[in-house]
């Protein structure tokens, strides 16, 4: 049994690193059939920054991308996957760790701990708890507790080194001392994040977690927790950190962008899925990348590469032409028909006018802007020769684009025209632009009756 979680926290929208995550776990899960469970556990530990609409809009994201979940916002269960609502778990985690010793309070001050930080800082040691308050008696422990102050909890870190075998980037280390006593309860009784998460993946039988490398350092903290509660460990795959094109960490200030800015843009789902799945991973050759339901097959944590991969907008754009060719000029007429009504009529001809536009306009809403001719006639000049022209047409019996190209070159020659004084104008005259699609498509997609009325200087 193979169980993978993504933890997002709803403190902002979903980019491209987290989304990345969440497609990794799933495939993990997915990778393993009937014997995977993708969960989504909701991390709202922190009260301030977590907003139910960031929420919303992250499970709306993620179903969007097609990353659906066994467990987790939406699927009926006893128990909540948010945290926010897992406080009697974590509470009976922490009586535990009392009753054992392997906690204690600490009544250092926000003052003092600052104060600490800098000068350690300043030594140039890395920031860490001093364990002050790991040497407090119990009778002084009782003292100022019934003066009314209010501990922390922190956990008593054994004086040892602290490793385990990640599945990508291999044996990571910590040596005894480099990490402080840290805080799993605070002082208000809620408890931090990495308590809250080592109890849950405990909980709720993680196998995997997959998550990116900025949490190694968490781990390392995590899994003394587990050794302290007597639970096993699951297995670490930690994802190497996208990076901006300038190689910084992808932020907002470097190029990030939220993936709600990428769907209002007209990216379709299948192209940042299979962009997302090639940043850091080596896919098997042939892997049906634009194919979420099949590329779990092709998914093993093994063929993660451990060097940071660059976000590239360009490879983005790449996917999304080729996804666009793989929904196919047919799909994408009726994907547009359904986003606008009026181009109903003629969306069955709409296919090959589409497939010829998608290298220059491979998005949706771009597409609909381009096509908009159909149903609103742009005001233009008629040259003289067009109503003979819409009687030529009105006689064709075959209104196929190559029978119209034909039947347009035809006319041309008839009338002595040249090609500049021919199909310029009348492109202008039917889409209001200089340049665009070969015009047999476009008057194939409008159809004779509209065309030849057009041309006659009806609508
Ligand atoms: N809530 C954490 C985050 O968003 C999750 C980390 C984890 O996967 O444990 O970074």
């Amino acid at each position: 049994m193979i169980r993978t979680r993504f933890a997002p926290s709803p403190t902002g929208e979903l980019h491209i690193g987290g989304a990345r995550t969440a497609l990794f776990n799933f495939l993990c899960a997915r990778s393993a059939g009937e014997e995977g469970r993708f969960i989504l556990r909701i991390d709202d530990t922190d009260a301030e920054r977590s907003r139910p609409e960031f929420e919303a809009a992250l499970i709306d994201d993620l179903r969007w991308l097609g990353l659906d979940w066994d467990e987790g916002p939406g699927v009926p269960s006893n128990t909540s996957c948010r945290q926010s609502e897992r406080g009697a778990l974590y509470r009976r985690g922490m009586d535990r760790l009392r009753a054992i010793g392997a906690v204690y309070p600490c009544f250092c001050s926000e003052e003092r701990l600052s104060a600490l930080r800098r000068d350690q800082l300043a030594r140039g040691e890395p920031p860490r708890y001093d364990g002050r308050c790991r040497r407090l008696t119990p009778e002084e422990v009782a003292r100022r507790v019934a003066g009314g102050e209010r501990p922390c909890w922190r956990l008593a870190l054994p004086d040892q080194n602290l490793a385990f075998d990640d599945l990508v980037r291999g044996r990571q280390s910590f040596p005894a001392g480099s990490i402080g006593d840290f805080v799993l309860e605070r002082n208000d009784g809620t408890v931090t994040y990495l308590f809250a998460s080592a109890v849950d993946d405990h909980l709720m039988g993680i196998t995997h977690v997959i998550r990116g490398d900025e949490h190694v350092p968490n781990t390392a903290r995590q899994l003394a927790i587990l050794d302290r509660m007597g639970w096993p460990h699951p297995a670490f795959a930690h994802i190497p950190m996208v990076l901006s094109p300038d190689r910084q960490k992808l932020s907002k200030r470097t190029g990030s962008t939220p993936i709600r800015e990428y769907r209002e843009r007209g990216f379709l789902p299948e192209a940042l899925i299979a962009y997302l799945a090639t940043l850091s991973w080596t896919p098997p050759e042939g892997a049906p990348l634009l194919d979420l339901s099949r590329l779990p097959a092709s998914f093993s944590l093994s063929a993660i590469v451990r060097s940071s991969p660059v976000h590239d907008e360009g490879h983005l754009l790449y996917w999304q032409r080729r996804a666009m060719e793989r929904r196919g000029g047919a799909r994408l007429a009726l994907d547009l028909a359904a986003a606008t009504p009026t181009l109903c009529p003629c969306a069955d001809r709409l296919a090959p006018l589409i497939e010829d536009m998608l290298e220059e306009t491979p998005f949706l809403p771009d597409l609909r802007d381009a096509l908009a001719f159909l149903t609103q006639p742009p005001e233009g000049e008629r040259s003289p020769w067009m109503p003979a022209l819409a009687a030529a047409l009105a006689g064709a019996e075959d209104w196929s684009p190559e029978a119209l190209k034909s039947a347009l070159g035809a006319f041309m020659k008839g009338q002595g025209l040249k090609g500049r004084e021919f199909f310029h104008p009348l492109r202008l005259f039917l889409t209001g632009a200089d340049k665009g699609p070969p015009l047999p498509l476009v008057l194939f997609a409008m159809g004779k009756e509209a065309c030849c009325a057009r041309l006659n200087g009806g609508s």
